[in-house]
């Protein structure tokens, strides 16, 4: 199968970064004899009281999720109370292809394949390889049919919007969708609380302790430049804000 984007070169790319993360391949699938390593990016601290996991590239057609995460891993704040676990890149296959599928055409982003030896081999690798408790997970998507940016927030009760706060700061460099529903779904300041199953991988992550969970959707129809600008800045936003929550 022929590829429409390297991910040689993004694996390339991400290992000669110059940055504080340990970068580890964590496992590899095989589609049409080709294999694809998977990358895992870690950071983690003595004074770490936090665990967050970033995660992008669930859906191969949405590059710019994981440029968008490149950026800030060239710039990304480091938190001395945080462990980080990053993953850039979750469908390797899809990103060479351009496609929203794995290799076996299976949707990653799914919680219901999300366990130990899944199926679904990206799983099964991200399974093996998520931390035993975490706080925040991030996972950075795409929407093909946006012009502006919006996100999903998951959050135990009684605890503050983060993301609405980073989407209204941020409004000046990449504006929030200002729209009541997005697909039938209500919005307020650019975030939906999305019925429980609706979310990835997020079901799992409750087992975790997790205490936010949140996918940000990134709009296909928006200068490229500006929106890996927009989408650090949103990424950092909800950093600092996680930083103050109790
Ligand atoms: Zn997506």
């Amino acid at each position: 199968m022929k590829e429409i984007r390297s991910y040689n070169k993004l694996l390339n790319e991400i290992i000669n970064l110059n940055i504080e993360f340990r970068i580890e391949i964590i496992g590899y699938v095989i589609y049409f004899n080709k294999i694809y390593p998977m990358l895992a990016l870690k950071h983690l601290s003595k004074m770490a009281n936090k665990t967050i996991i970033i995660t992008s590239g669930q859906h191969g057609n949405e590059p710019y999720a994981i440029t968008t995460l490149l950026k800030w891993l060239k710039q990304p704040i480091m938190i001395p109370e945080f462990n980080y676990y990053i993953f850039p890149c979750i469908n390797m296959f899809g990103y060479a292809h351009n496609r929203r599928t794995n290799g076996a055409r299976q949707d990653s982003n799914n919680d219901k394949s999300f366990y130990k030896d899944s199926p679904v081999k990206e799983l099964a690798i991200l399974y093996e390889q998520f931390p035993q408790t975490a706080s925040l997970i991030l996972d950075v998507h795409g929407d093909s049919g946006k012009s502006e940016v919006y996100c999903y927030e998951h959050k135990s009760e009684n605890l503050p919007s983060i993301a609405e706060k980073a989407m209204i700061e941020n409004d000046n460099l990449i504006p929030y969708l200002k729209t009541k529903t997005i697909y039938k779904i209500p919005v307020t300041n650019g975030v939906i609380v999305p019925p429980k199953e609706d979310i990835g991988i997020e079901g799992v992550l409750e087992k975790l302790g997790v205490q936010y969970s949140l996918t940000l959707e990134l709009p296909a129809k928006f200068d490229g430049q500006k929106r890996a600008e927009g989408g650090v800045a949103i990424i950092n936003s909800i950093l600092r804000h996680f930083k103050e929550v109790k």
